[in-house]
């Protein structure tokens, strides 16, 4: 167990010795790396794919550990996907089409995990992350937002190298606020979030250009540090009557 899991710290992503999920939650230690996980592995507690700092334990607690549905609570939201993919995905082969999407997965997994986010779902194309749980950070509006960039940089660079002959980008999508946490299936035993804050965030990215961030007004306000010489945008978003106001990141 290292002294920064113990005080809460951030631990360098994918290194923590205990599952910072299980520590931020229930203050429980759960070894996950080690000689000392080896027991719980036996008993099938490994780490979360998720995030690879935190467990299996993590992914099924409302059931067993905090034997209710759902909490509420404070989290940013991010939405990611590769933008004209469904045009894209007629018109190249398969095994292009996979390296595409592995690529942007991997990349975008790395980025999230640096921030201490978790890749909640993974859906073809794109993928929801949550940011405030079960690691939980204060600047988890900002943590987003960093990770967003990164997911930009590191994913234009590489598509780029591809040379499929099409220019890919990748849109994303931030909102913050109190979102539904919990198990709701009766035949999956992983959590995931939803609410109205959840679906404003996908509103977002289904609005965002190749290479775009587009962040809610609530998401700036907690991280105004990161927000200089951004363009506001007023967006008409579906199911929404009054225009919704947004901030566009651009890579450069
Ligand atoms: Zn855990």
């Amino acid at each position: 167990m290292t002294i920064s899991a113990i005080s809460g710290h951030p631990a360098k992503s994918g290194s923590a010795s205990i599952c910072r999920g299980c520590w931020d939650q229930m203050h429980m230690p759960i070894p996950i790396r080690g000689p000392l996980s080896l027991p719980f592995r036996a008993f099938g507690i490994t780490r979360s794919k998720m995030n690879p700092d935190i467990c299996t334990i993590c992914e099924r607690s409302f059931q067993y550990v905090k034997k209710q549905r759902y909490i509420t609570a404070g989290a940013t939201i991010l939405f990611a996907d590769i933008r004209g993919y469904t045009g894209l995905s007629e018109r190249i082969e398969a095994i292009e089409l996979s390296r595409i999407v592995s690529l942007f997965h991997d990349r975008a997994a790395q980025a999230i995990w640096e921030n201490d986010g978790i890749v909640n779902k993974q859906m073809g194309d794109g993928l929801m992350a949550i940011f405030n749980f079960p690691i939980t950070r204060k600047d988890h509006a900002a943590a987003a937002i960093r990770a967003a960039l990164e997911i930009q940089r590191s994913c234009t660079e590489a598509l780029a190298e591809l040379d499929t002959g099409y220019t890919l980008g990748i849109g994303v999508g931030i909102h913050t606020g109190d979102v539904q946490i919990g198990e709701f299936s009766s035949f999956r035993s992983d959590f995931t979030a939803i609410g109205g804050v959840v679906n404003q965030a996908a509103r977002l990215e289904s609005q965002a250009a190749p290479g775009e961030i587009l962040v809610s007004l609530e998401t700036t306000l907690q991280a105004p540090e990161l927000m200089g010489g951004t363009e506001a945008r007023s967006l008409s978003l579906k199911g929404i009557e009054q225009p919704v106001e947004a901030r566009v990141l651009l890579v450069n």
